[in-house]
């Protein structure tokens, strides 16, 4: 069984394609399962300019997803997903808006280090300004926050800050065990990230280093393309089952209501 986990839509804005697009694309290669997981609106529609505003999640993404459920139900299972950001001081209205619909599951994604979007291509002269040790210790900090927060189901794209290629000087080790013994306790699962190879960087997420402590700590994996085209549904998923045979024991986690379970892919 395939499971595409992590999908986005023109919806918010830096993505191509309605959702049913995407899901017609995972039809058509064949996947068991897709996961509409479209970035959360913020406070105050805090960044709508690279995501749906409240008003749009509540017209238009969740009841689509619904429909096209429905619509879809003999072909592929369509689960609703969102990907939520952490950001330190959200928490209590990230908590409310999740309690207001029935979500399988929340990607907790860390996007953000203070108000910069250090991820996003406009932004990226700011490596060169600042300490890159730095800029991984703070990364896994808030990493470490997301899990500790109770807040999300998956960790998404766990090394995301190395997107650009920038790499630290000094050896990670000791903070990558500290973040992954507290997701460990959380009982999250993390995302097998097929995107990365089609960023700078050229590397899934997470690392082969980092799958190695995964595997070590028990950590459950799942799996998604990041996809911000529907073409993208699935990309690189033979390069990923292999991982989650070495790493993860040939099983993934999939999702209903918030609930996880464990398929063999
Ligand atoms: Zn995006
Ligand atoms: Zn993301």
């Amino acid at each position: 069984m395939l499971v595409d986990n992590h999908t986005h839509n023109y919806l918010c804005k830096h993505a191509d394609g309605m959702i049913e697009n995407y899901i017609q694309h995972a039809i058509s290669i064949g996947l068991d399962e897709i996961g509409i997981s479209d970035h959360t609106p913020m406070p105050d529609n805090w960044d709508r300019e690279f995501r749906m505003t409240e008003e749009q999640f509540w017209k238009e993404y969740s009841p689509t997803v619904f429909v096209l459920r429905e619509k879809y139900k003999n072909k592929i299972s369509v689960k609703f997903g969102l990907e939520g950001d952490f950001m330190p001081g959200t928490e209590s209205w990230v908590k409310t808006f999740n309690a207001k619909s029935d979500f399988d599951y929340v990607i907790g994604s860390v996007h953000y280090i203070d108000d910069w979007g250090f991820d996003n291509p406009t932004f990226v002269a700011k490596y060169d300004v600042k300490d890159v040790n730095e800029i991984y210790e703070q990364y896994y900090d808030r990493i470490n926050g997301s899990a500790q927060s109770g807040l999300f189901d998956i960790i998404g794209h766990c090394d995301l800050v190395k997107k650009f290629g920038h790499r630290p000087t000094k050896a990670m080790e000791e903070v990558l065990r500290e973040t992954f013994a507290l997701v460990k306790q959380s009982n999250m699962a993390v995302e097998i990230n097929t995107s990365g190879l089609r960023k700078p960087v050229k590397e899934m997420y997470p690392s082969e280093t980092v799958l190695k402590i995964l595997s070590e700590y028990g950590i459950p994996l799942t799996l998604g393309s990041d996809a911000h085209t529907p073409m993208d549904v699935g990309r690189d998923f033979d390069l990923a089952k292999q991982l989650i045979e070495r790493y993860g024991g040939g099983k993934i986690s999939v999702f209903s209501k918030r609930q996880r379970s464990e398929i063999k892919i």
